[in-house]
């Protein structure tokens, strides 16, 4: 497995994939790597002849109160891991390596980057399609592989690839889950075992409303309100946003006939939490 730094290398290494006639396959992440990011690894190398990892900090799309300088940071065993899950290549650049000093330029999905988290995180979604602009741009991929847990993400990008003509396929693979229901999360290593245990609330709302849609209520404010008493009845989460949208435009749905996206943010003590289900 190649582990590079410069966008030079990776683009010559990529030139070097495409030469053997070979796909390749590109799973963006912040690293701290969980099952969640090793099922986007595994979806890539079904599907494709290579696969490359970047593995990126990326500063813009933390606010200047988020937890940039503390997110879990642990490149060697990442690498490990991910050379024992036969990953071709690894990009681990630094943020001058990515945003050459005076760089003024961002992609910004307008209209739907204010939406769900782009609400409280406003330049959060900015820096999100800026990177992915740029890693998009050094790996020339023929498919991306995202996670559905960030839906808000995969409904920005979907947007920014359609609306910017890339040349890519955008892959997206089901939410992974802890056996208790907790989605995987690297901000999951920031709870208490008690934050840990208030934080099922979130997986718990959101089967509570699925459950009431099956049985077929398609009112979203009586979903929501189903979500809302569970979520409340645990003191330590404050609720951000719980709202009921359609999965690509990310406005409030009233109704869910036609299917919908139930997401959510929560604080758990001082770690911001999202979760969500397709209905
Ligand atoms: P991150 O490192 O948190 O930026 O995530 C990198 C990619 O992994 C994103 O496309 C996420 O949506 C995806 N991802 C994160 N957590 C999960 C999960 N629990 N299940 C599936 N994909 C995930």
């Amino acid at each position: 497995m190649l582990l590079l730094t410069t966008i030079a290398e990776a683009r010559s290494a990529c030139d070097r994939i495409r030469a053997q006639g070979k796909t390749l396959g590109l799973v963006p992440t912040m690293g701290a790597l969980h099952q969640g990011h090793l099922s986007l690894v595994r979806a890539a190398q079904a599907s494709c002849d290579a696969v490359a990892v970047s593995i990126f900090v990326n500063p813009t799309q933390f606010g200047p109160k988020e937890d940039f300088a503390g997110y879990p940071r642990n490149l060697e065993q990442d690498c490990q891991t991910l050379e024992a899950a036969g990953v071709d290549l690894v990009f681990a650049p630094s943020a001058e390596e990515m945003y050459p000093a005076g760089a003024s330029t961002f992609v910004e999905v307008t209209g739907l980057s204010a939406r769900l988290d782009g609400a409280s995180r406003p330049s959060h979604f900015r820096g999100v399609a800026t990177v992915v602009t740029k890693l998009l741009h050094i790996f020339a991929p023929d498919r991306a592989f995202f996670g559905q847990k960030d839906a808000a993400q995969v409904a920005i990008l979907r947007k920014m690839v359609r609306d910017l003509l890339f040349p890519v396929q955008l892959d997206v693979c089901p939410t992974v889950r802890e056996p208790d229901g907790l989605a995987l999360s690297s901000r999951n290593t920031y709870l208490t075992p008690e934050q840990r245990r208030q934080a099922l609330v979130l997986s718990r709302a959101l089967l509570a409303v699925e459950r009431k849609a099956r049985a077929g209520e398609l009112d979203s404010g009586k979903l929501l309100a189903v979500a809302l008493r569970i979520l409340e009845g645990e003191p330590g989460v404050v609720v951000d946003y719980c709202r009921i949208v359609n999965p690509d435009t990310l406005e409030d749905l009233p109704e869910v006939g036609h299917g919908g996206l139930v997401a959510v943010a929560a604080r758990v003590g001082s770690t911001r939490l999202i979760d969500n289900l397709l209905l």
